[in-house]
């Protein structure tokens, strides 16, 4: 099996860890066709558009997406590309990696996925401004709760086999639908255990006890906010993959921005950037029933979690280590 890749390296950080993640892909005994792509703020300099019809060309005709940050312009090639290749979900999972250091409790073990409702909600882009009065309407449909909501049950039956609505139903009418929906769905799943709980108090809990979560079905903007929560949680931003998926098709990213306060220095941490290509790897498993993907994917995981037992750390982790540097003992380790 030979896989098309298209690969957006994207801004500030995103060159420096999409480098040392090709690194340890062309490591493996995978093949890709891959083609590299320019979207955000540089192709915007360059080519005078953020997205520039090559680039979504490109992400259209591939079997999937490897993407790096995009900095002040996310909006204008996140949310299109989301769109355009029918992305509605947001899998973002937060699990600890033995060795790092969390403000977790000592026995206490984070394996959980955020299930992130991906095309709708306040990330609609409909909405205005008159003089000092603006606003943004939160669209929730039931064909998007549903869809989300019976890829969160599916994740569910992989995994421990609790799936937890996220929601503020008890204010929002909009949340309502989306709680209503997901109780009917959730009813066709017993199997599973079903619990709904508002936003505010998942907030907390993702603080006061996040082991008490398996998978989490949440409205778009709820799900931004948690997963950037759920990763301190874990140990960092630096860590935490993510995966965009629709029927046929997938992007996968970082969770993490294009913080250009460290760009061009090799330190940032490639973590979140590798884990995103192993999800990918898997992802291309799953969809094409071919083992060998699957099983790179477990490799370079293994690999990633050795790495860090060994004790090598990136600065954000308080180690010494560049990219480079850190991206050659996973390698090594694989
Ligand atoms: P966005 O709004 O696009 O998510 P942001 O500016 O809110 O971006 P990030 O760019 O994600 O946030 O950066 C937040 C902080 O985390 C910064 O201090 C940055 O240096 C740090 N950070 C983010 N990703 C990494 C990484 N891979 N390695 C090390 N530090 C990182």
């Amino acid at each position: 099996m030979v896989y098309s890749i298209a690969i957006i390296p994207g801004d500030g950080i995103g060159p420096e860890i999409m480098d040392a993640t090709l690194r340890v892909l062309e490591s493996i005994d995978i093949e890709f066709d891959s083609r590299i792509v320019e979207a955000g703020d540089k192709a915007f300099r360059e080519h005078g558009s953020y997205l520039p019809n090559d680039t979504l060309e490109a992400a259209r005709k591939s079997d999937a997406v490897l993407k790096g940050p995009i900095g002040e312009s996310a909006k204008h090639v996140v949310l299109p590309l989301r769109q355009d290749l029918g992305l509605f979900a947001n899998l973002r999972p937060a699990k600890s990696i033995q060795g790092i250091n969390t403000r977790l409790m000592a026995d206490e073990e984070v394996d959980l996925l955020i299930v992130r409702e991906n095309s709708e909600g306040l990330y609609s882009r409909v909405g205005g401004r008159k003089a000092d009065v603006s606003f943004d309407i939160k669209i929730t449909t039931r064909q998007a709760s549903e869809n989300i909501m019976r890829l969160g049950c599916h994740q569910a039956r992989e995994r421990r086999k609790l799936v937890t609505v996220v929601h503020k139903a008890n204010v929002l009418q909009s949340d309502l639908l989306f709680q209503e929906v997901c109780h009917e769905v959730g009813r066709e799943y017993d199997d599973l255990k079903i619990e709904q709980m508002y936003v505010d108090n998942c907030a907390y809990q993702l603080i006061r006890e996040p082991s008490q979560f398996d998978v989490i079905v949440t409205p778009n903007l709820y799900g931004d906010i948690l997963s950037d929560e759920a990763s301190w949680v874990q140990g960092g931003l630096g860590l935490s993959p993510g995966a965009n998926i629709g029927n046929l098709r997938g992007m996968f990213e970082p969770v993490h921005g294009a913080a250009f306060d460290i760009a061009k220095q090799n330190v940032a941490n490639p973590i979140a950037m590798i884990l995103s290509a192993v999800m990918m790897l898997d992802w291309l498993g799953t969809t094409h029933s071919d083992e060998q993907s699957s099983k790179w994917a477990h490799r370079i995981e293994t690999a990633v979690n050795t790495t860090i037992l060994q004790g090598h750390r990136t600065r954000d982790l308080g180690g010494k280590l560049t990219t480079k540097e850190f991206a050659s003992h996973i390698i090594r380790n694989l």
